[in-house]
């Protein structure tokens, strides 16, 4: 792998069921990219899951966390991240830190991510865990994701971990020529398209990648917050 995070390989006895989540992503899911299966093998997931549902973490579900949020599917994960394209040279924006599992997996696989997530105490921890396990090609901020991170455009890919109605315009503007956003999109708060948007010569193409569901995408250029507080 070309990201610059270190992969701790030290053993957490989680080495059978992590193997075997990364095996089903192959032989079941069909995710092809070797450097994202091995990342997907690499990432400690029972980490970043609450204590009590720690024996689940490696199975082939989201999971609640705090806020009333979710921790993505593996399958999803591993899929969204597949479809950035990732060789190991990028500058790559993520909407949604969550708990900061996705994250981690990026920051295997480009050399620097930024992360933006709009519940304080989310991206907070996710910050201390995330430095704790030694990333450090990592940018964190909390706040509404939908307007990107201007100072640092444009990125070669964005990833959204939340699903909006549309595709939010700044996050189209801070695309760099040739990179790719992969985000799910749908008319109501649940269920969605997942979607990439490659930014080409002249104008962007958009792909249909299939049927998923996310948390909603709260903010300026999402949902508004009316049923989420
Ligand atoms: N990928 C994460 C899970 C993300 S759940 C993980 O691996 O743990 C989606 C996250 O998006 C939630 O934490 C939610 O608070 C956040 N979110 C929703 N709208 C947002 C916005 N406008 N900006 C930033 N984060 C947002």
């Amino acid at each position: 792998m070309n990201g610059t995070a270190p992969i701790r390989n030290r053993p957490d006895g989680f080495e059978i069921p992590r193997g075997r989540m990364a095996a089903h992503l192959r032989d079941h899911y069909g995710i092809r990219d070797e450097r994202v299966l091995a990342a997907m093998n690499a990432v400690a997931r029972h980490l970043f899951v609450p204590d009590a549902l720690r024996s689940q973490a490696y199975k082939d579900n989201a999971l609640p966390i705090a806020g009333g949020q979710t921790i993505s599917q593996p399958f999803i994960v591993a899929r969204m991240t597949e479809l950035l394209e990732l060789k190991g040279r990028e500058r790559v924006l993520e909407i949604g830190t969550g708990t900061g599992y996705q994250t981690a997996i990026l920051a295997l696989l480009a050399r620097k991510i930024y992360t933006v997530e709009r519940i304080e105490s989310l991206a907070a921890e996710a910050k201390q865990r995330l430095m704790g396990m030694g990333y450090r090609n990592i940018s964190y901020k909390a706040s509404d994701g939908t307007e990107g991170w201007q100072i640092y455009a444009p990125f070669d890919a964005i990833l959204v971990a939340a699903g909006g109605p549309d595709v939010p315009e700044p996050l189209l503007d801070q695309l760099e020529a040739g990179g790719r956003l992969v985000l799910p999109v749908g008319n109501d708060r649940t269920s969605q398209r997942l979607v990439r948007v490659t930014r080409e010569e002249k104008g962007f193409k958009h792909e249909d990648c299939g049927p998923c569901s996310f948390v909603p995408l709260i903010g300026q250029h999402g949902w508004d917050d009316t049923r989420d507080k």
